[in-house]
């Protein structure tokens, strides 16, 4: 069984009966029919259905952020957001499928040579709760749209959005089977993983449970794309422009309470400009409006999960014993989370070392932009970098100094369809959006015509 909570009054919201071994079958097997006339049909016929996916999301637009509020705690106005955001990814692969996908001309001594990108399977999404929507649709939008079939496992409490979401898919006309949501515990997925009809498996997730699936898939010599955790870094150079920029940086942290992979984690700030920065980031912080999810005008709600509340407050405790300070917030009340100010952290300390999944901002002080440098670098994780400063042509030189899936200057990092995502080292690898998400889960053939 699964029983969902909301977060915010912590009242139960409903309880599903998990698949049975007979049921997961059933569902495997029906995404594989389902494949057979997918795959056949032509780009046009796909994208007309995604663009009545994207007409749907936008028509049902509060019924889906209230569910993803009650859920898991969002804002409504970020909810909102995130169904927006949905359905602009699926008018991008509306736009631009067909251009992605269609045949690569090569030039060799053959009379014709070319790259055909054939759909290769069903795959298997497994995916986490922070995003509910959007996790899935930018995975759905063009995995589908490239012929091949899905089987959701969604996390267990946000699985009033998984059923939805695959209600979606049948009301905007995808044949049965295309788009299907599996409820079992994730102890259960390999088999299937190991199924032949499965083509591959992409994971979002944490970095354990990352390390677990690749595992799986590469005992089943299954194709995967992992996008796990962050410990994003965002570098303050002496010449940032703060006014300009300080709502982004906190943002950066504090959007969607704490609770996103792509968020800015260790704040990086160069001595000359810490004291002023840290003045600007508390001031603002002390605006963000907390309350009720549901009201439109809350900028951060609760936390999804109390098991959450009390894995960040450990970290918090752990860096504290190893000399950070909180210099501001940390008076939690439930499965809300004070935005909190943590300053003097070092390697060594959980602040620092892991992945805060939460509204709390690790400060770290460096003397200047070489040693900011060297300790934004300082981090198992690789899924992004952002810098603030006025000197664009110096931020240039130090793109081949990051290591990650994504460099960001004077901005946060950020998804855009157009641009692809994803992560080095223990952040992952593959990548979504962009042509580059189109083409993870296709078979590129090699056609050579003598
Ligand atoms: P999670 O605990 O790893 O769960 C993600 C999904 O994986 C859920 O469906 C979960 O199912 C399943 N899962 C958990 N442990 C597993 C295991 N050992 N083997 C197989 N499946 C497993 O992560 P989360 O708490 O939902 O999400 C937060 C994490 O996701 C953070 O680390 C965040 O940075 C990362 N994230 C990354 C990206 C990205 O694009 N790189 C985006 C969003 C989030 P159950 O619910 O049944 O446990």
């Amino acid at each position: 069984m699964i029983t969902t909570n909301n977060p915010f009054n912590n009242k139960d919201i409903e309880t599903y009966k998990l698949h049975t071994e007979s049921e997961v079958q059933e569902i495997i097997d029906k995404g594989a029919n389902a494949f057979k006339d997918w795959k056949m049909k032509t780009i046009g016929d796909r994208t007309d259905m995604l663009n009545k996916v994207s007409q749907l999301l936008l028509e049902r637009k509060q019924e889906y952020a209230e569910l993803m509020t009650k859920e898991m705690g969002k804002p409504i106005s970020q909810s909102i957001a995130e169904i927006e955001k949905c359905s602009a990814v699926c008018d991008f692969y509306v736009k631009n499928a067909a251009y992605f996908l269609a045949d690569e001309l090569i030039k060799t001594d053959a009379k014709e040579s070319f790259i055909s990108y054939d759909p290769s399977g069903t795959i298997l999404a497994i995916m986490p709760w922070n995003y509910p929507f959007w996790q899935v649709m930018r995975f759905a939008a063009p995995t589908l749209t490239a012929g091949n079939t899905a089987i959701l496992k969604h996390a267990s409490n946000t699985t009033g959005c998984a059923l939805a979401m695959e209600r979606l898919f049948i009301d905007a006309g995808y044949p049965e089977g295309c788009f299907q949501t599996v409820l079992i515990g994730h102890e259960d997925i390999e088999t299937i993983i190991a199924h032949e009809s499965v083509a591959g498996v992409t994971l979002t997730g944490s970095e354990k449970a990352g390390r677990s699936i690749a595992a799986l898939a590469g005992k089943h010599l299954k194709k995967s794309v992992m996008e796990l955790g962050g410990n994003n870094a965002c570098i303050i150079l002496e010449d940032a422009k703060l006014e300009k920029h300080i709502d982004t940086i906190v943002m950066a942290r504090m959007q969607n309470a704490g609770q996103s992979c792509i968020a800015a984690k260790r704040f990086i700030v160069v001595d000359a400009i810490y004291d002023e920065f840290i003045e600007a980031f508390k001031k603002r912080v002390a605006e963000i409006k907390k309350g009720d999810p549901m009201e439109m005008d809350t900028e951060i709600g609760v936390m999804a999960r109390k098991d959450l509340v009390e894995g960040l407050e450990k970290q918090v405790e752990d860096s504290i014993k190893k000399s950070a300070k909180v210099t501001y917030g940390y008076n939690n009340d439930g499965n809300y989370f004070e935005p909190t100010i943590l300053e003097d952290v070092k390697p060594g300390m959980p602040a620092f070392d892991e992945e805060l999944f939460g509204p709390v901002a690790a400060i770290i002080r460096v003397a200047d932009k070489q040693e900011a440098i060297e300790t934004a670098t300082h981090s198992k994780f690789g899924l992004g970098t952002m810098i603030f400063t006025k000197d664009l042509e110096a931020a240039r030189k130090l793109i081949s100094d990051i290591p990650d899936g994504a460099f960001f200057i004077n901005d946060m990092v950020k998804s855009d369809p157009q641009l692809p995502f994803g992560g080095t080292k223990a952040s992952g690898y593959g990548r979504e959006l962009s042509q580059e998400g189109i083409l993870e889960f296709v078979n590129k053939k090699t056609v050579y015509i003598k």
